[in-house]
């Protein structure tokens, strides 16, 4: 009975991705100009103008005293995966040894809810109703849960409180923003963004995915046209191009005034 009950929720669980706010920095605009006073007492500027300088020109390090802290629920553990490739970054994540996975709810790619989908859209869920029955028939025969949880799919959605500073989350929309982030990662980003933008626009309305926020993609040849700035932001290769050769007879000189022994 528990097995069947497990299989019939799964079934009904299509969820949302969440992302709330749950801690930030009060007054960071105030203790980053506060801060970087401290370094050179010769900035006279607002404080706003003093964080918009530092974005623009890159003194980031003084950035980090902003935190925000985020609690995301309906989000894959394929997605978790990618998240905690961001070292500079605190994580937690829910635990399968200790929480009960049966009927569990997932992640579904939104190309496969498509019209015209309709069969690779049902080989998935089938996926994941076979991955749930495993689970749950392995945990009727008393498997533990920390064995149990290996048959769960990377789909499997899970809990997570991810904690960044402001400088690694600059770095985190930059190449999470960029099309070419896996769908669910970026629509992630998307989140996170919109709710450090209502908290700190005077920093993050100059950020956005590399492109935008250095002037020029490094994406180069790999941008898609999915793009919304392909035609309007240059790659970072033409515009290097153009004076690549005379940068480089620069660097020889430089390089000649140094003698190694
Ligand atoms: C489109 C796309 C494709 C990707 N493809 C792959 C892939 O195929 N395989 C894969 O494994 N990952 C892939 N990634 C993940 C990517 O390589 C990074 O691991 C991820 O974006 C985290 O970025 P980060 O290292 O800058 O962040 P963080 O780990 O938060 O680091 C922030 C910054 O700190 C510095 N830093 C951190 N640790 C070190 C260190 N040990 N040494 C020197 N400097 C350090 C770097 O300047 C770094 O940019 C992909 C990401 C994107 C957006």
């Amino acid at each position: 009975m528990k097995g069947f009950i497990g299989v019939l929720s799964l079934a009904k669980k299509v969820l949302e991705m969440n992302v709330k706010l749950l801690r930030v920095t009060e007054e960071g605009v105030n203790l980053v100009a506060e801060a970087a006073r401290m370094s050179d007492a010769s900035l006279t500027q607002s404080n706003k103008e003093i964080v918009e300088l530092i974005t623009d020109n890159d003194y980031s390090s003084v950035l980090e005293h902003i935190y925000f802290t985020f609690d995301l629920s309906e989000v894959s553990v394929s997605l978790s995966r990618h998240l905690l490739e961001h070292r500079i970054a605190s994580h937690t994540a829910r635990s399968t040894r200790y929480t009960e996975e049966e009927g569990f709810s997932y992640y579904i790619p939104k190309r496969l809810e498509r019209e015209g989908k309709e069969e690779e859209a049902r080989i998935y869920r089938d996926a994941m109703k076979s991955a749930n029955e495993a689970y749950t028939k392995l945990r009727e025969l008393g498997v533990a849960r920390e064995q149990a949880r290996y048959v769960l799919p990377m789909a499997l959605h899970t809990h997570y409180v991810v904690t960044m500073n402001v400088r690694s989350l600059i770095n985190f929309f930059m190449v999470r923003l960029c099309v070419r982030a896996s769908p669910e990662i970026r629509e992630l980003a998307m989140r996170m963004y919109k709710i450090c933008l209502a908290e700190y626009p005077d920093i993050l309305s100059r950020i956005w995915c590399r492109g935008f926020t250095l002037g020029v993609c490094p994406e180069n040849k790999a941008r898609p046209n999915t793009c919304p700035f392909k035609k309007l932001v240059p790659e970072k290769r033409e515009v290097k191009g153009e004076f690549e050769e005379q940068a480089r007879g620069i660097i020889e000189k430089e390089l000649k005034k140094i003698l190694i022994k």
